[in-house]
Order: C-alpha cells, then sequence, then structure tokens
C-alpha cells in the first residue's frame, strides 16, 4: 500500500508518515500543493493525504485538478483544520472521498485509510497507466501530465493496445491487426500513425514514451532502457 502524503506542517506530516510506516504503509511526502499534484500525476498511490490549507496550489484547488485535468479517482482523504460545515462542503465539492479534523488521532486516521484503501481496490478501473499517461476505456479520454489529448480513432485503437500491452515489445504485424483487423491499408500507414500518435502523446512532453525496437516493432513504456 502506497500513500502520498501533502501537508506543509511537517511535525503532522512526519507523524503521520512514522505511523503509516509502521503498519507496513510506503509513504511519499509532499510539502507544498505544486510538488504534491505532481507526486500524485505521476505516481499510482492507493490514498492520498491531503491538507486543505497548504502553499503553492491550495488544498481543495489540487483536489478538483486531479479529479478533472488528471482524471485520477485515487481516494483522497482531507484534513480539515475546523470542523465546520464550509470546510468540509468545500471538500467533498473538490472530490474529496473523506476527511478528519484536526488535531486528529493517528489511530482514527489510519482506520480511514485502510477504508478507504480497500473501497478503491474492489472497484473495477477502466483506466489503463503507463507513466503519466492514461486512458480511460469507457470515457475514452486521455491525458498525460494532466493534459488532454484528443486522437482520432485509428490512433485511439492503437494507443489502447499499446496501454494494454505495456513494457513490452509489439510486432508491427499484431499492432496492424489490433487497429484493422484482417484488413491493413498500405505497409507505410502504421508508420504513419506511429509518427502522428508520437506527435501527440510524446511531443510536447520531456520523456519518450513510445519507442521504436529496430527490426521488432513498438514499446509503450516509461522505463529507461537501463533500468
Ligand atoms: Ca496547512
Amino acid at each position: 500500500m502506497k500513500v502520498l502524503i501533502i501537508e506543509d506542517n511537517q511535525d503532522i506530516s512526519a507523524s503521520i508518515s512514522d505511523y503509516l510506516e509502521g503498519l507496513g504503509y510506503t509513504i511519499d511526502a509532499a510539502g507544498d500543493g505544486v510538488t504534491g499534484l505532481h507526486l500524485a500525476v505521476t505516481n499510482d498511490y492507493d490514498v492520498v493525504i491531503l491538507d486543505l490549507g497548504l502553499p503553492g496550489i491550495e488544498g481543495a484547488d489540487l483536489c478538483r485538478r486531479l479529479r478533472q485535468e488528471a482524471q485520477q479517482s485515487v481516494p483522497v482523504l482531507m484534513l480539515t483544520a475546523r470542523d465546520s460545515l464550509e470546510s468540509k462542503l468545500e471538500g467533498f465539492k473538490s472530490g474529496a472521498d473523506d476527511y478528519v479534523v484536526k488535531p486528529f488521532s493517528l489511530k482514527e486516521l489510519a482506520a480511514r485509510v485502510k477504508v478507504l484503501s480497500e473501497r478503491i481496490s474492489r472497484m473495477p478501473t477502466s483506466r489503463l497507466l503507463v507513466g503519466d499517461l492514461s486512458l480511460d476505456v469507457d470515457t475514452h479520454e486521455i491525458y498525460r501530465a494532466g493534459k488532454h489529448i484528443n486522437l482520432n480513432p485509428t490512433l485511439f485503437r492503437l494507443l489502447m493496445f499499446l496501454m494494454q500491452n505495456p513494457h513490452r515489445v509489439i510486432k508491427r504485424e499484431d499492432l496492424d491487426y489490433a487497429v484493422w483487423q484482417d484488413d491493413p491499408p498500405d505497409s507505410d500507414a502504421l508508420r504513419t500513425h506511429i509518427s502522428n500518435l508520437r506527435q501527440a502523446i510524446d511531443k510536447p512532453f520531456d520523456k519518450p514514451l513510445l519507442r521504436t525496437v529496430r527490426g521488432f516493432g513498438y514499446k509503450l513504456t516509461d522505463k529507461n532502457a537501463d533500468d
């Protein structure tokens, strides 16, 4: 179980971190909203513990962006300073799943983290993930690092097949078949579509995910060759 703590109060962050580590959780921590959002978008967490009052990006805003821009359905447990109806509503409106009011007992916090992580692991997911790239099979929405990406139906099928088979070399014939079944167009069509797909999912970003494996085919991965 992996938990992200986004909390600018170092004492609170450290005590949550120590307590959850003692229960066997793996912890990442961020002290501001910008770092927190980046970590939440680029990693897979079972639960995010999010403080409402944060420097950089404020907690409710961060949660909203996580839900809307990054399409992340990770459970969010909000930490609020006051037990006021407004802060509670603000938290839920932004997409938080639960909240605790400071000061809270670590035991109660851990119990809520456990409930949230179990709830989500029972839910079927329609979202494919490779690094910071996500594709929702149901809604057809594609995001990379929080940015929305539009693809035509052919490129969508191509990307979906690659994302269903991540980190593996996919032969050209298999990609042809995945996109066009038994009726592929001329032999250069795939090359053109791969190039168009690169323009959409890799060109605007630092790290290319779609790799050419010479003589074999293609591979979609966020791992480096020497990893
Ligand atoms: Ca704070």
